[in-house]
């Protein structure tokens, strides 16, 4: 697509970037079929094409609205247009510039500016995180009914097993929410790893990965968040951890992007970039192993839901499928896999109507042929997919140490 970026733009390397991706969009307007928000509205403005065209005119130096912000803020960043685009267009890179211009050029009314401040306040940090969940169960009673859906049952802070020593290392990520919403999912993790003669290790200083900021257009924070975590692992990269662990898939995809997050940066492009090479979702590790220890008889059937972030971030679709079968599980099918959750990072929080229609049509689907549970692979979806279904949802490692 022609361009006509202002020169004084183009001089830098957001601009060079944007320019370069927008270039790259033919127009085609292919994306659209597997967007789920277009799916949904129907309208062209909240497809992956019409977003683009919207950040093009906003670059361009075309006024913007509110309208522009929405249109922006309803996109899922599940990246289905990216899989789809024969064209190989970046688009969530130029969705993080859209987002961050929108956010100086058109400023939200000042609640939601509050709400977003909050958020970012809270979820990023594990032990602020457990104390709102604390009291938000003593409150539960009060709550309405909408809310106390997404209350888990058991939230609190988990703490981890003492792994084993093994000549064999790998960090692991322990993030910032799953620890007080799923600590059952790094424990079984730690002791899969054990079986197979790997020591995990888990740095205290590392913490959130940086994906909800970053999300939430704040990337001077999302950057703090990032070099935290490089400065708590690089003692045990440089000592051979071959690997940094990720059983979310959320935060798996975010660690493989550090290295072009800080690619201009003078301290740390050299040490993001190694730390990206090293990032491993779990099935990319275990798939190399000897799993024989692991294998199954005989298992109930049961539907797996592989999160965007697996599928079309780290585009490791099928992989978790398979891993799965030949240990022996009985995996029933899904019709439209390709489609998000409707979890989305704090999606559900701030689109709620869009978010809890894509969770329902999920579980539909997921439920369809009658599995014993839904397994799947970020914490996310796992508590958005279990606040519509009485059916156990669980991450699909827990299912190996059962
Ligand atoms: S993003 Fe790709 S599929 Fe969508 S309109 Fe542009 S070139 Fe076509
Ligand atoms: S990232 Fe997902 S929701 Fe956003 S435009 Fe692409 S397909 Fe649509």
């Amino acid at each position: 697509m022609q361009t006509k970026l202002p020169e004084s733009l183009l001089r830098t390397p957001v601009g060079q970037k944007a320019d370069s991706i927008l270039r790259a969009c033919v127009h085609c307007g292919f994306c659209n079929a597997t967007c789920p928000t277009y799916q949904l509205l129907g309208d062209e403005l909240d497809g992956p094409r019409g977003r683009i065209y919207q950040i093009k005119q906003m670059l361009e130096g075309e006024p913007v609205s509110d309208k522009t912000r929405l249109h922006l803020d309803r996109c899922l960043t599940c990246r289905n247009c990216e899989t789809t685009c024969p064209s190989g267009v970046r688009y969530h890179e130029l969705l993080d510039i859209g987002r961050e211009m929108i956010e100086q050029r058109q400023p939200r009314p000042l609640a939601e500016t509050l709400q977003r401040r909050l958020l970012l306040m809270v979820l990023p940090h594990t032990r602020r995180f457990a104390l709102l969940m604390q009291l938000a169960s003593i409150a539960k009673p009060l709550l309405p009914k909408s809310l106390r859906a997404k209350l888990p049952q058991n939230s609190g802070l988990h703490s981890l097993p003492k792994p084993a020593q093994h000549q064999r290392k790998m960090l692991l990520l322990d993030g910032c929410v799953q620890p007080v919403l799923q600590g059952g999912t790094n424990a079984a993790t730690i002791d899969v790893l054990d079986q197979l003669g790997i020591e995990t290790i888990v740095a205290k200083e590392a913490g959130c990965c940086g994906a909800m900021a970053q999300h939430m257009a704040n990337p001077g924070l999302a950057k703090q968040q990032i070099t935290q975590n490089i400065d708590a692992w690089w003692p045990h990269v440089e000592a051979g951890a071959e690997a940094i662990i990720s059983t979310a898939s959320g935060c798996g995809l975010m660690l493989k992007e550090y290295g072009a997050l800080l690619e201009h940066d003078p301290d740390y492009a050299d040490k993001a970039a190694t730390i990206s090479n090293l990032s491993r979702d779990i099935v990319e590790v275990l798939e190399k192993e000897d799993l024989t220890p692991l294998a199954r008889k005989q298992a109930a059937p049961i539907a797996f839901h592989p999160p965007c972030t697996l599928q079309h971030g780290q585009q490791l679709n099928g992989r978790v499928e398979a891993l799965l079968s030949k240990l022996g599980y009985q995996l029933t099918p899904v019709h439209d896999k390709h489609l998000c959750c409707g979890s989305a990072g704090t999606y559900s929080i701030f689109q709620p109507e869009i978010a809890t229609q894509l969770r329902d049509n999920k579980l539909d689907n997921l439920l369809a042929n009658e599995p014993t549970l839904i397994a799947t692979a970020n914490i996310g979806c796992q508590q958005h997919l279990q606040s519509g279904t009485g059916k156990e949802v669980v991450h699909w490692i827990e299912l190996l140490v059962r």
